[in-house]
């Protein structure tokens, strides 16, 4: 039978893939987040990230940058440095762009890294396409329809009036994992063979700054506990449009609420 084009998690799919810990489980198994995001101009997008990391159920977050004191102001529990990626120690899986500006050069070395890479905002600019392309382990993209049209050298227009062909197109052409968000976000792997996850659980609540900042972060969470990159997309996407529902429930909320709500939708999966 013909592969169907798109399918849909539902709560209990999404709970199969949670990764709750084990009773001999430690915060290494649980799985180590770097986050290098933010900037003197953005700092805000680095504290989001790491919020996001952080209730999404990351064993610990290293945070690399140039936003360590509003990082620890909110969260003392990271690990801050500003050495750079190669230099911060182990972690299990990467976050790079969000709110970071120029930071070419730390985008590259998380490229270099074996460990899955979660691409968003200024990094899915600053990425050299053949680095991902050359990548071992698996990249996830997290472009909203203006970061795909840029990527595509396409108007914005387009990608929106063609989201599918335009995620599978970007997937293709990146050999990556694109997650494509927007009221509903599309999730494609560059196997063509696999249907493309489609996730509607979100909220036009949702569309407030940072709001993607906290996605990338959780998402982030999730490749780091070992979830796959399309798992961890579609998984990250569910809880992040569940966490808005929560905490909007029907009123404006801010980015920061929504992180703060994603131990709530985790309850409601489970
Ligand atoms: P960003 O544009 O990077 O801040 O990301 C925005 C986040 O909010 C993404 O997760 C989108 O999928 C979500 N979002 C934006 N607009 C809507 C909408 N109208 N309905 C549902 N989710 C939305
Ligand atoms: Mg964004």
């Amino acid at each position: 039978p013909a592969v169907p084009e798109l399918e849909a998690l539902q709560h209990a799919d999404v709970a199969a893939l949670l990764p709750v810990p084990g009773a001999e489980s430690d915060k290494y198994r649980r799985g180590v987040v770097g986050i290098a995001a933010g900037s003197s101009r953005y700092p805000g997008a680095a504290v989001l990230a790491v919020a996001g990391a952080l209730r999404g159920g990351a064993g610990a977050v290293r945070y690399v940058g140039p936003a360590g004191d509003a990082v620890l102001a909110r969260f003392p529990e990271t690990l801050v440095s500003d050495q750079g990626p190669k230099r911060a120690g182990r972690v299990q899986a990467w976050v790079v762009g969000p709110g970071a500006g120029d930071d070419a050069a730390s985008v590259a070395e998380v490229l270099e890294s074996d460990v899955p890479v979660l691409l968003d905002a200024d990094g899915l600019r600053l990425a050299d396409r053949d680095a991902v392309r050359g990548r071992g382990a698996p990249t996830l993209m997290t472009p909203h329809a203006g970061e795909a049209a840029a990527l595509l050298g396409v108007a914005r227009e387009e990608v929106e009036g063609a989201r599918l062909a335009s995620v599978r197109e970007l997937a293709a052409r990146y050999g990556a994992t694109v997650l494509l968000k927007g009221s509903t976000t599309l999730v494609a792997d560059p196997d063509v063979g696999s249907p493309v996850r489609v996730n509607a659980t979100g909220t036009p609540w949702l569309a407030t700054a940072g709001s993607g900042d906290v996605l990338s972060g959780l998402t982030g969470s999730l490749l780091a506990a070992g979830l796959g990159a399309r798992d961890a997309g579609s998984v990250g996407a569910y809880l992040h449009g569940l966490a808005g529902r929560f905490a909007a429930d029907g009123a404006p909320v801010g980015a920061y609420e929504v992180a703060e709500a994603v131990p709530g939708a985790w309850r409601d999966v489970r």
